[in-house]
């Protein structure tokens, strides 16, 4: 019939077919269709004919090959132009003008347990997504329609309008994109985990479960080529990887930005901890109890983690850690003690390795990174099932480029090599700290960080009571305390951050096991407000960064009380100027930070 539209229907889901039919039937368009959308139209006495009848060919191999074939895709992809027209003529083939397909279940039959390869191979459609692909590259001239749900709106309008609108077909296509997409995605997944789920290369890793045990399952996965970590010991879990995803970067930058061995301590998604390998003294080994690690004095690495751990204790127990550089025996030997639940590294010696694989029963997780893998500048994620993109966070931050721009006091020359060190040490640790966030560091370590406030002076005064907590324990009565031998290591912290923190229980069960970790009639008093002030007022030489500009005044003199005297945050509030004169009128240096640092 001259000017009939013809159209193909080849669906694995029937759901609406006969009700399709019948419209299409009764617009005079011509049906085709594979073997069993056929036979269900033919049944109910609908005209259709076989795919066949334009290939001349069978459907053979089992319903492998079905509708490949020129006569179906030359009539599909054919455009509006002479050449085209010519070919088909030539070849005797009519244009297509309509195409309705949907897949055979593969997620359906793979998400089925114990699925053989064979059973899953079978479920893999190829003419189904050759046509949905064909027919959706040509929407400028054919309509696709993939989806059963749309059968009814194609209908209505090819009755009203006798066509399908060009925005239509686009939006068909687009669908039918998507969903070879999703398609071919389900398919590469059951292989991943079939054929590169182990060993050497190994795309992907079961984890045992996700944020939560209920969270089942999960696993870590790369598209296109092998996780760029190794398990040595142990078994990843999510958390665990959030970790050491974030942590690895920030000692990898860190590490590069000062030239120094870096190591930090993370716990939930955001670091406790994060250090350079700077010189311990023998009080920072006292308080950092690493004061009988052999070889200490000769790792750097080994006095990096000392002070990432020691930073924080109580945030850093249980933590995931991560060393920029090769591990060695000192610093396995800091982790072998600690409650911790795993390390990234570059790699490791044999003798830390087998120090470490002993840790927890020889369920401590040990991850070698490659140090050379680069990630995608875009990084994407699903909340609440709807995907998020964005280009990643690839802001350089260096002591010589990033804090050059001194705001207050005015004319001031170069900061200090220490103040740099002690910026660049804050600002990279922020850069992989969830916000709010502010960080005070000094001697090339983190002494307080605040995370994941909503507000940004509860952050800088959690930050800042975390540095006057530390500093609290420098004070020689926290040196000297006498705890009973068989005291852990662990109610030592516990006992030392309630004494330093000012929260020494006064009476009561809570007071009775503060007083149980220490000797008989040394059980520490309280510090005295006036110890407290005359000891932090010897607090000086403070760095603070924050990951965004400060709204008000009052987080400048919040610093003030902990010894701040740099600053580094980036501008753009209302509020600059009085926080600039704040800065000022309370000597504190204020360097512009150009980059806002929002982590989440
Ligand atoms: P029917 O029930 O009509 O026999 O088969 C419909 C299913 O076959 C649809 O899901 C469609 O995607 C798929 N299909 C269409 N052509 C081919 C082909 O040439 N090979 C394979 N393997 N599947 C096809």
């Amino acid at each position: 019939m001259a000017g009939q539209k013809t159209a193909i229907l080849s669906v694995y889901d029937k759901t609406g077919l006969l009700d399709l039919a019948k419209g299409l039937h009764d617009k005079g368009v011509r049906i085709l269709a594979s073997g069993g959308t056929a036979k269900m139209i033919r049944e109910a006495n609908f005209p259709v004919e076989d795919v066949s009848a334009i290939t001349k060919a069978p459907e053979m191999l089992g319903g492998r090959v079905k509708t490949l074939h020129p006569a179906v895709h030359g009539g599909i992809l054919a455009r509006n132009l002479d050449s085209d027209s010519k070919d088909l003529a030539e070849n005797s083939i009519d244009k297509i003008d309509f195409v309705v397909c949907n897949l055979y279940p593969f997620s359906e039959t793979v998400a089925k347990i114990n699925v053989t390869i064979p059973e899953a191979v079978e479920e893999i459609d190829i003419g189904g997504v050759t046509l949905l692909r064909a027919a959706a590259k040509n929407h400028s001239r054919v309509t696709i329609i993939s989806d059963p749900k749309d059968y009814h709106d194609f209908l209505a309008e090819l009755e009203k309008d006798g066509e399908v609108s060009e925005k239509n077909r686009q939006k068909y296509a687009l669908k039918a994109f998507e969903q070879t997409a999703e398609y071919d995605t389900a398919i590469s997944d059951f292989f991943r985990k079939k054929y590169a789920g182990e060993g050497e290369g190994a795309q992907q890793l079961a984890l045992r479960y996700g944020a939560n045990p209920h969270q089942k399952p999960a696993t870590v996965f790369m598209k296109d080529s092998p996780l760029p970590f190794k398990v040595l010991c142990g078994a990843p879990g999510y958390i665990n990887l959030l970790d050491a995803l974030n942590a690895w970067p920030l000692v990898k930058e860190l590490s590069k930005a000062l030239d120094h061995p870096a190591a930090a301590s993370f716990k939930h998604v955001s670091p406790a901890g994060a250090a350079i390998g700077v010189n311990l003294s023998e009080v920072e080994r006292k308080v950092y109890m690493v004061d009988d690690i052999e070889g200490i004095e000769s790792s750097r690495l080994a006095q990096a983690y000392a002070r990432a751990r020691g930073a924080d204790r109580m945030s850093s127990f249980g933590d995931m850690i991560a060393l920029s550089d090769e591990v060695d025996v000192p610093t396995a030997k800091i982790i072998s003690r600690e409650v911790s639940d795993g390390v990234i590294a570059p790699s490791y010696t044999p003798e830390a390795l087998e120090i470490l694989r002993k840790k927890k029963g020889g369920k401590y997780l040990v991850l070698q990174m490659d140090p050379e893998y680069e990630p995608a500048m875009e990084e994407t994620r699903s909340v609440y099932g709807i995907n998020l993109r964005q280009h990643r966070n690839d802001a350089k931050i260096t002591p010589k480029e990033t804090f050059n721009t001194v705001i207050t006091p005015k004319n001031s020359g170069a900061l200090p090599e220490s103040a740099l060190r002690d910026l660049t040490v804050a600002t990279i640790a922020l850069k992989y700290t969830q916000s709010n966030s502010v960080c005070y560091a000094l001697n090339g370590q983190v002494i307080g960080l605040g995370a994941g406030q909503q507000s940004r002076i509860h952050c800088t005064r959690l930050a800042g009571d975390k540095a006057d907590n530390w500093w609290m324990r420098f004070h020689e009565r926290t040196l000297n305390l006498k705890f009973k031998k068989a005291t852990k290591r662990p109610s030592k912290s516990n006992a030392i951050d309630l004494l330093c923190s000012g929260l020494v229980p006064e009476s009561g069960p809570e007071r009775e096991d503060f007083e149980s970790h220490f000797e008989e009639g040394n059980v520490p008093a309280p510090f005295t407000p006036e110890e407290r002030k005359a000891w932090l007022e010897k607090l000086t030489g403070v760095a603070v960064s924050s990951d965004a500009f400060f709204p008000f005044i009052d987080n400048v003199f919040r610093t003030a009380r902990s010894g701040v005297k740099y600053i580094a945050a980036p501008t753009g509030s209302q509020n600059d100027q009085p926080v600039f004169d704040t800065a000022e009128q309370l000597g504190i240096t204020f360097v512009e930070q150009h980059i806002r640092l929002f982590h989440h």
